[in-house]
């Protein structure tokens, strides 16, 4: 029988550097696997359907909710994001991990389904640091970095829940700490 794949969990506040490390890790480790969330948010420039987010109008994904196709799923900053159930399981049976890059929310409902999930909560080193970060991305209208500024604090309380909280200061340092965990627990193999 085929050894299964692992779930990985990836969360922290918005702005923390989740989507550059999980990118780097994805590119350095091709058998690793990306779960691409449903959003009702609009795309952002270079953003592409069905590689970023599947974006879908509230209608859809409410559908979706009520078909009991997410494996978990919440409603952030006026919008509703999600993780399709199918896509996860069939990586996992087919003996690949797959990274879930989700808030603290869908974290915990996944914590609470799966205990079994590799969890890891990404800080930033200070508060400031993570405010140039949301600024310099140059994605949010002001209102929205406030508004996810204001989340941060909140969202910082529960990095005691997962597994393993890696701060992103130096991005290659954490980087490399996130490989150290993954073969750790057996996500990556060992280096021989
Ligand atoms: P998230 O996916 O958590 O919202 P991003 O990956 O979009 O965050 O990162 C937010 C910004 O911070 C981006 O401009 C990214 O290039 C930058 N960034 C990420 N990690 C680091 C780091 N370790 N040092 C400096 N800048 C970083
Ligand atoms: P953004 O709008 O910046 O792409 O994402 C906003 C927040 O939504 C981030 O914290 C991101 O991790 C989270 N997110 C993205 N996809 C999902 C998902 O499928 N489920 C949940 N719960 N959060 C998600």
């Amino acid at each position: 029988m085929c050894k299964k794949g692992k779930l990985v969990v990836l969360s922290g506040p918005s702005g923390v550097g989740k989507g550059t490390i999980c990118q780097i890790l994805l590119d350095k480790h091709p058998e690793l696997r990306y779960s691409v969330s449903a959003t009702t948010r609009a795309p952002r420039d270079g953003e592409e359907d069905g590689v970023n987010y599947y974006f879908m109008s509230r209608e859809c994904f409410l559908g979706m909710v009520k078909d009991d196709g997410f494996l978990e799923w919440a409603e952030l900053f006026g919008n509703c994001y999600g993780t399709p159930a199918f896509a996860v399981d069939s990586f996992i049976e087919d003996g690949k991990s797959v990274i879930l890059e989700i808030d603290t929310q869908g974290a915990l409902q996944v914590m609470q389904k799966r205990p079994e999930c590799v969890s890891l909560f990404i800080l930033p080193p200070s508060i400031e640091v993570l405010e140039q970060r949301i600024r310099g991305r140059a994605t949010e209208k002001e209102e929205d970095i406030v508004l996810r500024l204001q989340r941060a604090s909140a969202e910082l309380e529960l990095a005691a829940h997962y597994r393993y909280q890696v701060v992103n200061d130096d991005l290659q340092r954490s980087v490399t700490e996130i490989e150290n965990i993954f073969r750790q627990e057996d996500i990556l193999p060992a280096i021989v």
